[in-house]
């Protein structure tokens, strides 16, 4: 199993959580919201060789956070995921517009510099100026749009400049989500949770329920179970190398 995009250490017991990612042998990518939360969320993967940890600054505390860029050019070396970054239209949060694009900006263009990174990508309410910025720094790595959210059209013009999808449970469950997941290329194409913040019967979603995540693109694929399994393992390996 795979859970592409996960808060592992925003659950309220993360070394437990992290003890059964182990047990059950899934790949996680564990993000981090602030460049200062680096080393307590590494240290969740210490002895864990299928769990990365990503170094992210989140769209929605970009005017709290941005006096932390320093320290994320400072980690970057350390990592070759980035995540959880982007920008977010919501009204709540686009009356720090500007900081989100100062945020943004400065970390596409860090990971440009560094050669490149795995990116994690929040989109919501914001498509369009997420896929400008990333058409402006196409050398700053594979963009991961996590639970894409925006219209068909912006899906194809995603897919059209290279970036690659994680879809959840959450979104698999709505119709809307299921046609858009339908339109992405099979083979750009990853597994999450967005857990402890999406929510399953209720409650946070755990990142081994992602399965419900691979039964519904076997489902749309009109594939076995194990061949869909097989498929998104072929992907992360094609991503991680
Ligand atoms: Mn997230």
């Amino acid at each position: 199993m795979i859970d592409f995009h996960c808060h592992l250490d925003l659950y309220p017991d993360p070394r437990e959580i992290a003890r059964h990612c182990i047990d059950r042998e899934i790949y996680l990518l564990s993000l981090t919201n602030t460049p200062s939360a680096w080393h307590g969320t590494a240290s969740l993967a210490d002895g864990a060789k299928r769990i990365r940890t990503a170094l992210g600054l989140h769209p929605q505390i970009a005017h709290q956070r941005k006096s932390e860029l320093s320290l994320f050019d400072e980690l970057l070396p350390k990592t070759r995921y980035v995540g959880e970054v982007g920008l977010d239209g919501a009204p709540e949060f686009s009356k720090h517009w500007a900081d989100q694009i100062l945020v943004f900006t400065h970390v596409l263009k860090s990971c440009e510099t560094s050669g490149g990174r795995v990116i994690s990508i929040h989109s919501r309410r914001a498509t369009k100026h997420v896929l400008d910025a990333l058409e402006k720094h196409p050398a700053a790595g594979k963009a991961v749009l996590h639970w894409f959210s925006g219209t068909q059209r912006e899906l194809t013009r995603a897919i059209e400049i290279g970036c690659w999808f994680s879809v959840g449970p959450t979104m698999l469950m709505s119709e809307k989500g299921q046609q858009l997941a339908s339109k992405m290329p099979n083979d750009r194409i990853l597994t999450e949770t967005d857990g402890p913040y999406a929510a399953l019967d209720g409650r946070s979603i755990f990142p081994w329920e992602v399965n419900r995540a691979v039964s519904a693109l076997a489902k749309i694929w009109n594939m076995r179970l194990e061949d869909a399994g097989a498929q998104l393992k072929a992907n992360l390996t094609t991503i991680a190398s």
